[in-house]
Formats: structure tokens, C-alpha cells, sequence
């Protein structure tokens, strides 16, 4: 079942219970100062919830954009190993406003993922929230599940897995969450396999019982009526419906993947061998083009900072697997073929988005050029013939924000290695230097980019990339 009919379906089956269909509103969070993205389905619901707003309807659905790179919701740093995790996600959800409850939104996703869907009853567990001070254990969830699921199946877990809010401010509640097994033991029977590193066991839905406000003082109130927020992306549920180990060998990217392929002319081996890299650059695709069809620009403060901060990565990581020049607007015209019809946004704006995204990759590669020069030229000074001075490799970064692992892989190529403590000593001296002068203060720009897994012919080391706070201030 292709992703295009997953979400059709969802929508569908919701519409047929008596929810209005509800388009999905902007990445970009309206009114709402505390969100910079929109990260779930409830944010465009957020004034409902708190009793504020009212809507025509008490039921809604909708299969919402969300981005996850900023505040409380940050998968960036796993985007590209982590086979389940995006920036940008659709998330297919269920909305009730003070009308059904726990029992309705239990029954409701139960039904759709075995009937409709056809998902196997035997794969599934569920989890509920254990209670703390404040909030008393989900034992209600816990009798509604018992209709479904074996009582071995239902597991409780803390605040952290099940107790929702899209931040820090604004409603939340305990949750449900449902997870799928995708290995090949049919018994499943590893209840620690659940929310833990073991990728076979996957979440897939989140369904929140909204009963809370928080406000800017940590103070909970009971929210005038109890909600349903659900949350499931399609990704998940197509990485489950194609019997696929993760979501980038479902047609929601395969054919990004392709495309990437074809524009270097490299075959499955080479995918293979760098496929974090791979991965980057389809995620970061289809990000790009929806914040761009959303508005934004490349910029230095702010939303836009993250968007330039995504097109760098991504043309960073590009060049790893071997690109030369500016190529996202080619792999965003993959996305808008694939997306252009569920988001007519994006075919409104194809021309822009690609004259946005290629200005942006022109910048950066000046910049990248700018520190290959610079390093060419140190080169044959270096004292000792098999070792790049760590002071040089810290001028690198300090000066053209020159990422430490990409000054490795280039002097590896001349047979040198760098000295990465004397790198280390020039770092950790410039931030004595520098501790309260908040060298970074564009925002939460100190992630790692060459994250863990990485295939090693990509990289030589998986170093912390602070410097590409720098390369992306230029
Ligand atoms: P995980 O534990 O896998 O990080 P989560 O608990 O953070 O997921 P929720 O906040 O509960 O996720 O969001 C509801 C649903 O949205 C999840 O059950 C999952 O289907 C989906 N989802 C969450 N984060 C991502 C992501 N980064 N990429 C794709 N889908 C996601
Ligand atoms: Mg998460
Ligand atoms: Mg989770
Ligand atoms: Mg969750």
C-alpha cells in the first residue's frame, strides 16, 4: 500500500467517524511565540485545547507538516542513522474537542490499524503513563487496553515516553503509545525491546488524552474539557504497511534516493556503504522545500537560521558522497513530484524554492572554497611531514568555520593525520577565551553533524562539529 493511499485512508476512515477533514496548517506556528516550528498535529488545535478558540467542529483529522529541529522536539542530530527518525514528517492525526475520550481513541486506532489497515493484533504492544506526584497512574488506558491486548503487552512507562506536550508551555496529558514489531521472531515476547535502542520494536502512534494546561510558571491546570490528540506519522505507518526496516526504503523516499544515485551516477553499493549520508540529503530534501514553500528564506536569525543551518548540512553531506555542485534543487524536484499533488504549495513555488535552495548552496560552497585554499597553502609547512598541526586545523575552523572532520579527510588523502590534541588545546583555549562572550548565540547550533554511524568512508572521525556553528554564521 503506497504512502499517498496510507494517508488517504487515514483521512477516510476518520471522516466516516464523524471528523471534519482538516487541511494542514503551516510549518510556521500561528500565533505562537513559544513554538518556532510546528511540531504536531494539536499545534494548529493548541487555542481549542485551552478552551480559547472555537471550531465548527468537535472532531477533527488531519495529516499535519511538522518539522522536529528546534526545542523541546530536536531528531535532527538522529536524522540520518536512525531509521525511523525525520525533520520534516507528516503526522496523521485524530482530534477530539470535550467530545470522545480515552475509550473512543483507543477503539478508533485499534480498528484502523487492524481492520482497516490490516496491521497484525499479534505485533502490537501498548504502553500507558505509570502516574507521579501530581498525576495518578493511566489505570483507566489500562482497563480499555485489556479489550485489545494481552495484559503482558501493556506496559507503563514515565513522564518522558508518556506524558505529551509539544513544550514547555501549553496543554498536555498523559498518553498511549502504540508500538509494532518489525523483526522476524513471531513470538516477540521482549517487552524491553519496547522505547529502548532496539530498533525492531517501533512506536508508531501517540495517543494523548489532553486533560492539562502548563503555564509559563510550570503551573498545571485542568483544562476545561478533556481532549484527544493523536499522533502517528506516516512514515512509521508506511515503514510498517511495506514490511520495510525503515523509512527510506518506503516510496515515501525511494525515489529521492534514486534520484540522488542517478545525479552521481553511483549504484547500490556506494548507497550502501554511505548511507547516512544518503539519508541526509533525502531528508533535508524535502524539509528544505516545504520551509521555503512556507515562507522562509535562508537567513540569520531565527526560522531562517535554521534553514540555512539545513541546507549547509545537507550540501555538506552531499559532498561527501561526492556531489561538486549545487544539486538540491534536483533532488527537491524529485519531492515536489512526489508531494506536489497531497501539497499544492509546493508546485506553486517549485520555481522559487529552487532559485532559494541553489543561492544558498552557491554561498556555502564559496565559503567551503575559501578554507580549501587556505588549507592547501598550509600544507607544506607543516613540520612534521605526517602530521597536520592541530593549531592549523584550529585556524581552519576558527577562521572559514572549516569542519574538523573534513580537514581530516582531506590532509588523509596527502597521508597526514592531525593533531587532534593540539586541535583540542586551541579549542578549549578559545573557549576559556570566549565563556560568557556567547560565541554562539544564533541559537542551539553546537549539535554534532557527524553523527554516529556514519560509514567510515565518509569520514576518519566523528569529532563535534562546534564549527559548523561558524561556517553557518557566514
Ligand atoms: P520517538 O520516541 O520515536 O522519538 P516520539 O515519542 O518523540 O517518537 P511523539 O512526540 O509521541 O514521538 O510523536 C507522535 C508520533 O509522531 C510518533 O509516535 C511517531 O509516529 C511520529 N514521530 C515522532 N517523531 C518523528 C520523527 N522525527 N520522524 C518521523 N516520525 C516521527
Ligand atoms: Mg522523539
Ligand atoms: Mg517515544
Ligand atoms: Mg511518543
Amino acid at each position: 500500500m503506497k504512502g499517498s493511499e496510507l494517508r488517504q485512508r487515514f483521512l477516510d476512515y476518520f471522516a466516516r467517524q464523524g471528523h471534519a477533514v482538516v487541511p494542514s496548517s503551516s510549518l510556521i506556528p500561528a500565533d505562537n511565540p513559544t513554538l518556532l516550528f510546528t511540531v504536531a498535529g494539536m499545534v494548529q488545535f493548541n487555542d481549542v485545547f485551552l478552551g480559547r478558540e472555537s471550531r465548527p467542529y468537535s472532531r477533527a483529522v488531519s495529516s499535519q507538516k511538522c518539522l522536529r529541529i528546534s526545542g523541546k522536539q530536536n531528531d535532527l542530530e538522529n536524522v540520518g542513522p536512525s531509521p525511523r527518525h525525520h525533520t520534516f514528517f507528516e503526522m496523521l492525526g485524530n482530534f477530539s474537542f470535550g467530545d470522545y475520550f480515552k475509550k473512543d481513541a483507543i477503539r478508533f486506532a485499534w480498528e484502523f490499524l487492524t481492520q482497516e489497515i490490516g496491521l497484525d493484533p499479534k505485533r502490537m504492544w501498548v504502553s500507558i503513563y505509570e502516574g507521579d506526584d501530581q498525576i495518578p497512574a493511566d489505570e483507566e488506558a489500562h482497563d480499555l487496553w485489556l479489550a485489545y491486548m494481552p495484559a503482558e503487552r501493556i506496559l507503563r512507562f514515565d513522564a518522558k515516553d508518556n506524558l505529551w506536550s509539544a513544550g514547555d508551555v501549553g496543554p498536555r496529558g498523559p498518553c498511549s503509545e502504540i508500538h509494532y514489531y518489525i523483526g522476524d521472531d513471531p513470538d516477540n515476547q521482549v517487552p524491553e525491546g519496547v522505547n529502548s535502542e532496539d530498533d525492531t520494536y517501533m512506536e508508531i502512534w501517540n495517543l494523548v488524552f489532553m486533560q492539562y494546561n502548563r503555564d509559563e510558571n510550570g503551573v498545571l491546570t485542568p483544562l476545561p474539557k478533556p481532549s484527544i490528540d493523536t499522533g502517528m506519522s506516516l512514515e512509521r505507518l508506511a515503514i510498517v504497511k511495506q514490511g520495510v526496516f525503515r523509512s527510506y526504503e518506503t516510496d515515501l523516499f525511494t525515489p529521492i534516493i534514486h534520484t540522488v544515485m542517478e545525479l552521481l551516477g553511483t549504484g547500490s553499493e556506494h548507497y550502501q556503504a554511505n548511507s547516512s549520508a544518503y539519508h541526509v540529503v533525502a531528508d533535508h530534501s524535502r524539509s528544505i522545500a516545504f520551509m521555503i514553500a512556507d515562507g522562509l528564506r535562508p537567513g540569520n536569525e531565527g526560522r531562517s537560521y535554521v534553514l540555512r543551518r539545513l541546507v549547509r548540512r545537507a550540501a555538506y553531506f552531499g559532498q561527501t558522497i561526492g556531489f561538486k555542485a549545487p544539486f538540491l534543487a534536483e533532488t527537491i524536484t524529485t519531492v515536489i513530484d512526489m508531494m506536489g499533488d497531497a501539497y499544492p504549495e509546493l508546485r506553486s513555488k517549485q520555481s522559487y524554492i529552487a532559485e532559494v535552495v541553489t543561492g544558498e548552496e552557491e554561498r556555502f560552497n564559496k565559503t567551503l572554497a575559501g578554507g580549501l585554499r587556505q588549507l592547501e597553502a598550509m600544507l607544506p609547512n607543516q613540520a612534521d611531514k605526517a602530521v597536520f598541526s592541530g593549531a592549523d586545523a584550529f585556524k581552519l575552523y576558527d577562521t572559514y568555520g572549516f569542519p574538523l572532520d573534513l580537514t581530516e579527510r582531506i590532509v588523509a588523502e596527502r597521508g597526514l593525520t592531525v593533531d587532534l590534541a593540539g586541535y583540542e588545546a586551541e579549542l578549549e583555549a578559545q573557549r576559556a577565551r570566549g565563556r560568557g562572550a556567547a560565541q554562539f548565540k544564533k541559537g542551539a547550533v553546537t549539535e554534532r553533524w557527524a553523527e554516529r554511524n556514519l560509514a567510515p568512508t565518509s569520514f576518519t572521525g566523528y569529532h563535534e562539529l562546534e564549527s559548523w556553528g561558524h561556517v553557518l554564521a557566514l
